[in-house]
């Protein structure tokens, strides 16, 4: 019901006040999270949060931009993608709301991994989430991805639809999530995650992860994070 739910969004905002210490942390359920991300999580058999994901979960529900450093296989999917569907949740976006969240993935098959957890983790939730990631439908992806709330993308797809779809509107976006980093700017996506990011409002939070923190990932995370906390490396600069 709508008092349930905003007896909860109350409740959980409390609870951001004061969050729990990283080592109170044993399971997901000791996050303050929605009981539907919980209900998500569980189905999927996630119980315990991997470091990188105890970490990041807790500092980027209070709004920080993070820069998050762990090695492949460490769950970072879920150290994102759990921060935006709370987000919405307790922002109370509804799927006619426009977009709130953009997740910059190297690849399609990577952003459709991405996305297919993202339906699997967040399917008791009911925001809209839309792959943009090329192929033959680029008319199909123009005339839904303005009703999605979530928009798991490819650099250089999501680029050309900011181009040549002037409907399209950045203005919304709350959240900006660059999933592996090195690797995007390994394929030569430097340019593009730069002209992307340059349409959408400078208030968002960013959150940025990577395999590896390079030289060339430090300079677009000086470029597109604001004041961010670092997990997992410490900055040597
Ligand atoms: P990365 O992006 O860091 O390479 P992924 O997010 O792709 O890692 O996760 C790697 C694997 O670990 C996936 O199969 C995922 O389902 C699994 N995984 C992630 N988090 C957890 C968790 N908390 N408990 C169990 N398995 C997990
Ligand atoms: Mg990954």
């Amino acid at each position: 019901s709508v008092a349930r739910t905003d007896r909860e969004i109350q409740e959980l905002k409390q609870k951001y006040e004061s969050m729990p210490l990283e080592n109170e942390i044993k399971k997901f359920v000791d996050m303050p999270l929605s009981q539907k991300t919980l209900k998500g999580l569980l189905d999927s058999k996630y119980v315990v949060p991997t470091e990188i994901q105890r970490k990041s979960i807790l500092t980027a529900l209070k709004g920080k931009d993070v820069m998050g450093t762990a090695i492949t296989g460490s769950g970072k999917t879920l150290a994102f993608l759990i921060p935006v569907i709370e987000h919405l949740y307790l922002n109370k976006w509804s799927r006619t709301d426009g977009v709130c969240a953009i997740v910059i993935s190297p690849t399609r098959e990577l952003a459709y991994q991405i996305f297919e957890t993202l339906k699997r983790i967040g399917r008791y939730h009911d925001f809209s989430a839309g792959l943009i990631i090329g192929g033959k439908n680029l008319k199909f992806e123009r005339s839904r991805m303005d009703q999605c709330n979530i928009l798991i993308c490819t650099p250089g797809r999501l680029l050309q639809h900011m181009d040549e779809n002037p409907l399209f509107n950045a203005t919304t976006i709350e959240m900006l999530v660059l999933d592996e980093a090195d690797r995007c700017l390994d394929m030569g996506f430097e340019e593009s995650i730069n002209a992307i990011v340059e349409h959408f409002p400078t208030d968002r939070q960013t959150l940025l992860f990577s395999a590896t923190q390079t030289n060339s990932v430090k300079d677009i995370a000086r470029l597109n994070l604001l004041d961010p906390i670092f997990i997992g490396e410490k900055s040597k600069s």
